[in-house]
């Protein structure tokens, strides 16, 4: 018997199958979708069995040993890892990788737990320690259910605990001690810090600890990455659908096999009751359903209404689980047990295989797409699966994607309207010309109405939603005298400052350096933070409203695991008055009591050299909005703008979609963009900025010389982004209105790279419907 074996090895010329004898005692075992250990070359690699054949060959290696009892992956997930191949141009192998769990996508033993052993083998005892013939007899034993086998991860433990570090007296640390008077500084801004944090500036335990006896701090050790639903009942809750919810249910109920439908619900109008109704008529069949969402760790409040109406049916695939507890979830989604899924990008591959029903909230959500190899989009996979299915596909959203509302006009999508909000008004929306504020010579970050408004819900008790639209502009470092910003040496951006440990780091390489004192090039000791920050914001509101109870959401209070939650969790409970943030504080938050939304500089995303800038601040500022007025009072938002008349500031203002849509769509077709042109995106690099240039003008008339129906070619030029990791990069945009032909052509244009490649000479990534285009 001969298996056919993918390997882990991403590498485009071995990115096929390669052929292994299948010894004897594994025959009977073998199924397509196992993961297997193979020779290749000097090396042993894990790889995945995509199909045996009977017969042998000479010169065959054989393989060494079988990784699972049962397949890992079923025939469907392996028909769709080709289809992932072929239209995001990846290698099979990454496809195939991408849909396991991470803790399968290393090779690991086994266990042997409990149930009748042969002789000689013990209970306790790892299936590695056996020669190979005993291997396979446990793995029959344990197919037939006689044995069972747990998994032994490589993984290291993960730390479960950190301690919360509180402040009780700054004055009785010496003043010697350097290290411990720095985290005391820290302290006195935030009285509560987690150690985690505080040993980034390089503080050791031992001195820590010394502060504790010191009396300066207390120190209690807290649990973290529990499942953070783990306390959630289900409960029986009867919702009374209104007449547009009701009626896009039944649509979804009568779809046709593998239909896709689009939700288009302003904010509020209870999508996620449509969702729950959905799926609670799926399982009423006997089937099962995907949700998925963003980012889960931005939604708890939704995975909590799904824990609750579901309970144990529904398996989260959380991204503060550890690799063995999502492998847990994994196992029971494999085993059929769970009827839900709920997860963000990934769980698109949860191998269920009684699909019924595909639900992407959000749908307009970049963290759809995955920006790294295999470079899916979790919308195409979803489609795909659900034709395998026969089920429909829902997409939803207050803002679609201009993609998606195309298509719907177009009928390709069936569209649904929920054009009210479920019991309620849709917020009124002020905009606040800054300009004006600044002629009357307001300088700060608070226009007059929305300071009044803040204070005005602070009295009654009511709280408040502040964003600060930061995308696109982080805190950077500059020198006052010369003009010299401090760069990473390594990738032609600016290095970022972080507070924790004053230090300043690339967000593309990882390189840190200490906060300098002065300028490197110099000398001046005006080297100073520029970027206007959350931070900077909160300072300014405790100056002028010290009673406010403010929780402050950005990278820096969320880089912990769980802390998402625990912040959401405290401004649910009242713990506060105003939840200030970035851009992670637009989504899907549903807090009753929040009647005031302001938005700080809300065309700051309108400038970025992106054709989808004036979408992405379409959706973030209409998505805001919508967090005001959600409960029982009324809401109301204010937009801070300097540029009030912008089309997409009035219309974002005015929840007014269409016309949005429809000037949106105009300036497209003018630009010859998405959703016109199908746009894939070539990027070349190398260390030798000559052969990176070369390589693309090279690929460039290749790619003329091809002629490729309805295709247009642009470049190549140096990316925006034109060194990074010491490596310089040049960009070849190509349009389309034929994908599938486009497609295959690049395939053999890489495919033609693939040896020097291989030498790693340079590199080719093919971007197909970038998002990004750095
Ligand atoms: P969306 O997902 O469209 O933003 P939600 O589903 O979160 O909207 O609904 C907004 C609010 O209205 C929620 O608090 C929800 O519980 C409530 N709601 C929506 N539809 C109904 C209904 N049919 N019956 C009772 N409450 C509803
Ligand atoms: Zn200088
Ligand atoms: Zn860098």
């Amino acid at each position: 018997m001969i298996a056919h074996v993918h390997v882990d090895a991403p590498v485009i010329t071995i990115d096929r199958p390669f052929d292994y004898e299948v010894p004897e005692q594994f025959e009977a075992l073998i199924e397509p979708g196992m993961r297997v250990s193979v020779p290749f070359g000097s090396r042993r690699l894990l790889g995945i069995v995509v199909g045996t054949s009977d017969g042998t060959r000479d010169g065959l290696k054989p393989l060494e040993a079988l990784l699972d009892e049962e397949s890992s992956l079923t025939d469907e997930l392996l028909a769709l890892s080709i289809h992932v191949k072929e239209t995001t141009l990846c290698f099979r192998s990454s496809a195939l990788l991408a849909m396991l769990p991470a803790a399968l996508k290393v090779s690991y033993d086994k266990e042997i737990k409990e149930g009748h052993v042969p002789d000689g083998v013990r209970l306790g005892t790892h299936l590695s320690e056996y020669p190979k013939e005993v291997q396979s007899v446990i793995l029959g034993l344990a197919k037939k259910g006689e044995l069972i086998l747990a998994p032994v991860l490589k993984e290291k433990k993960t730390v479960k605990t950190d301690v919360v570090v509180e402040l009780l007296d700054a004055t009785v640390v010496p003043k010697r001690a350097k290290k411990q008077l720095e985290a005391v500084d820290l302290l006195k801004e935030t009285p509560r810090m987690y150690w985690s944090a505080l040993r980034q500036i390089g503080l050791t335990r031992p001195q820590l600890q010394k502060l504790a006896d010191l009396g300066a701090v207390r120190l209690t050790e807290v649990e973290l990455n529990r499942d953070p639903y783990a306390t959630i009942e289900q409960v029986e809750e009867s919702v009374q659908l209104n007449d547009s919810q009701a009626s896009a249910v039944l649509a979804i109920q009568e779809a046709e096999a593998g239909e896709t439908l689009l939700v288009h619900g302003v904010t509020g109008s209870g999508k996620t009751e449509v969702y729950l109704e959905s799926i609670g008529q799926v399982i009423d069949e006997g089937k099962q359903a995907i949700l998925l969402v963003p980012e889960i760790s931005l939604t708890p409040m939704m995975v909590k209404r799904f824990k609750r109406r579901f309970g144990d049916r529904v398996a989260v695939l959380h991204s503060a689980l550890s690799k063995g507890e999502k492998y847990d979830e994994w196992r029971k989604i494999k085993r059929n047990e769970v009827d839900v899924v709920v997860g963000a990008r990934s769980a698109i591959f949860a191998p269920l295989d009684r699909l019924g029903l595909i639900i992407l909230d959000e749908e307009h959500e970049t963290t759809y797409k995955q920006e790294e190899n295999p470079r899916y989009h979790a919308r195409d996979v979803a489609i795909w699966r659900a034709r395998y299915h026969g089920c429909p596909v829902v997409l939803g959203s207050a803002t679609p994607s201009l993609e998606s509302y195309a298509r719907a006009q177009k009928g390709v999508y069936r569209y649904l309207h929920l054009k009210e909000r479920y019991g309620g008004e849709m917020p009124p929306v002020h905009i606040i010309d800054m300009r004006r504020e600044l002629a009357k010579g307001n300088t700060t970050m608070f226009s007059e109405e929305l300071f009044q408004g803040i204070l005005d819900r602070i009295e009654k008790k009511e709280q408040c939603v502040i964003l600060l639209n930061r995308r696109g502009f982080t805190t950077f470092v500059m020198c006052r005298d010369c003009g010299e910003g401090m760069t990473c040496p390594h990738c032609a951006v600016n290095l970022t400052y972080h507070q924790y440990g004053d230090r300043l780091k690339c967000h593309y390489c990882g390189y840190e350096v200490g906060m300098p004192s002065t300028c490197p090039s110099c000398n001046s000791k005006k080297i100073k933070q520029f970027g206007s920050g959350t931070q900077k914001i909160e300072t300014e509101l405790l100056n002028r409203i010290p009673e406010a109870r403010i929780i402050r959401m950005d990278q820096d209070t969320t880089s912990r695991k769980g802390s998402h939650e625990q912040l959401l969790r405290r401004f649910e409970e009242g713990e506060a008055d105003i939840l200030l943030g970035t851009q992670m504080i637009a989504k899907g938050l549903d807090f009753p009591n929040v009647t005031l939304v302001g938005v700080l500089a809300a065309d700051a995303t309108l400038g970025m050299p992106d054709f989808r800038a004036t979408e992405r601040t379409f959706q973030l500022v209409t998505q805001v909005a919508g967090r005001a007025g959600r409960g029982k009072l009324p809401g109301e938002a204010f937009v801070q703008t300097y540029n009030p008349d912008h089309y997409v500031i009035e219309t974002a203002s005015e929840h007014d979609y269409e016309t949005f849509f429809a000037k949106e769509m105009g300036l497209r077709q003018v630009g010859n963009h998405p959703p016109y042109w199908f746009l894939t995106l070539v990027t070349f690099s190398a260390k030798n900025p000559l052969v990176a240039k070369a390589e693309a003008e090279l690929f460039a008339s290749d790619f003329l010389q091809a002629h490729v129906e309805n295709s247009r070619l642009n470049g190549p030029m140096p990316a925006p982004l034109s060194k990074l990791k010491n490596a310089y990069r040049y960009q070849v945009f190509i349009k389309t209105k034929q994908p599938d032909t486009l497609y295959a052509e690049l395939a053999r244009l890489q495919q033609a790279r693939a040896k020097a490649i291989s030498k790693k000479e340079y590199q080719m990534s093919i971007d197909v419907n970038p998002y990004v285009f750095m």
